[in-house]
């Protein structure tokens, strides 16, 4: 079959997917000089997990999903009518896999080792943010407000406290806040009706909406960076040739490049089966948001009800609810999931938003590996590399994966400048 896309002079890197991770890849990639083609199949950037995420970016108090006490947390959460995370996926046999390995990583030991992975790129990120946005003056209802997380009982908060003050070493501040100090901190809360023993404030967590920030990158990556973003396109498979990736088979013929780079998200695996992308498994964990119109008291801060295991924020003119983390690859949102959310939220800020109205729904699924750290870099083949598995955190990583990858990259190709 002819190449759909010719090659461009130089090194040509075709990345998959035009998710978020996609579009920060090919960003550090065109920045770094090499011919870039992005590949997606979907109509537009960012419509999958990178849609209409919670928004936040939280870069110094983020934590492994993998610790000591989740298993029975779990255990405790079924017989819980609040509870947010639905763990019966887990059993289905296609998952055990990926719930054995999750269950190895819940040491002491293993979240503190991937806990310190993620905020190195999360720290990348944070100062990554701050040089493309001075850079290319990307509009994305981007505040920097603080957040708020609460607990309703005073053991919660004293473990959580524990566990921040782990997260301290690596530097970035908190602040533990009784019940009436956090209504104070965020009015929004004043006639709250959920339990609140006291909350944490984060001072420096940010919130920006992905998809908009998507939407400008795609355009900057265009019109300033040269890069090719061809939408409506495929991937069906990866056309192999002894050590070497030789192109991309799509229903229209091959696409040819140099340097292949997978940031398909949760589908990677279905392009790249497990053995073959190394030893990590990537499972969906769905999550579900709502977006409203502002009601009369909006809040300024982000806030996170982890008893309820939900987060409201404003988002421009919007406030935004997401909340549930189910091991299910069903892409139904069920009218029982959208009145729990709806009546969590208007419970604990009864006026943060118009929340009788009918909100924008959303369903997405985090790219999850066991560890919960991303896979970044070079797999099984020498011109095939992997930027992918970012689970709940990928709008806050996207920026210092992409400089991780591209320093891989370049290093092997000889482009080493960048950002
Ligand atoms: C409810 C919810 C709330 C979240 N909140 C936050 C948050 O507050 N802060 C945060 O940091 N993160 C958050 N996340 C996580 C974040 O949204 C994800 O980690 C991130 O969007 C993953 O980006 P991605 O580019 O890897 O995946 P995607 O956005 O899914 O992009 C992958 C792209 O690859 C394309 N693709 C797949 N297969 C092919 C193929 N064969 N051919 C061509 N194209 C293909 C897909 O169409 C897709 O566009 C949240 C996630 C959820 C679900």
């Amino acid at each position: 079959m002819p190449p759909l896309i010719h090659a461009k002079t130089g090194p040509r890197i075709v990345v998959v997917g035009a998710g978020i991770i996609g579009l920060t890849s090919a960003l550090y990639l065109a920045q770094a000089g090499f011919s870039v083609v992005v590949v997606e199949r979907e109509p537009g950037p960012c419509e999958n997990a990178s849609k209409a995420n919670a928004g936040q970016l939280l870069y110094d108090r983020i934590a492994a999903m993998a610790a000591p006490g989740f298993p029975a947390s779990q255990a405790k959460a079924l017989f819980q009518s609040d509870q947010g995370v639905h763990v019966s996926g887990l059993l289905h046999p296609g998952r055990w896999p990926w719930a054995g390995a999750f269950l190895r990583q819940c040491t002491t030991a293993a979240w503190q080792r991937n806990t310190s992975a993620l905020l190195e790129i999360a720290h990348r990120s944070r100062s990554a943010m701050t040089t493309v946005t001075n850079r290319y003056a990307l509009d994305f209802d981007w505040r920097k407000p603080g957040k708020l997380v609460l607990y309703s009982t005073a053991a919660g908060l004293a473990d959580a406290h524990e566990k921040f003050e782990f997260q301290t070493r690596f530097g970035g501040r908190h602040e533990v806040l009784s019940a009436a100090e956090c209504v104070t901190r965020e009015p929004a809360l004043k006639g709250t009706t959920r339990e609140i023993a006291g909350g944490i404030y984060l001072p420096d967590a940010e919130v920006g909406d992905c998809r908009k920030f998507g939407i400008a990158l795609a355009s900057v990556l265009v019109d300033q960076l040269d890069v090719q973003i061809n939408y409506g396109v495929e991937i069906l498979e990866l056309v192999r040739d002894k050590s070497r990736i030789q192109a991309l088979r799509t229903r229209n013929g091959l696409i040819n490049g140099d340097v292949f780079v997978l940031a398909a998200g949760k589908a990677n695996a279905n392009l790249a089966p497990g053995r073959f992308l190394g030893k990590k498994p990537i499972t969906g964990i769905k999550g579900i948001s709502l977006t409203f119109p502002l009601g009369d008291a909006a809040p300024d801060l982000s806030v996170t009800d982890t008893t309820g295991k939900f987060v409201v924020l404003r988002l421009g003119n919007r406030v935004r609810v997401a909340g549930y983390a189910m091991f299910s690859d069903d892409p139904e949102i069920t009218q029982s999931h959208v009145e729990k959310l709806t009546e969590k939220a208007r419970g604990l800020m009864p006026h943060a938003a118009l929340f009788n109205e009918t909100p924008d729904t959303w369903v997405g699924f985090r790219p999850t590996t066991p560890d919960d750290l991303p896979m970044i870099g070079r797999v099984h083949s020498e011109n095939l590399f992997v930027n992918a598995g970012h689970g709940s955190l990928g709008w806050t990583l996207a920026l210092g994966s992409a400089e991780i990858l591209q320093e891989k990259i370049g290093g092997a190709f000889g482009r080493k400048d960048g950002v």
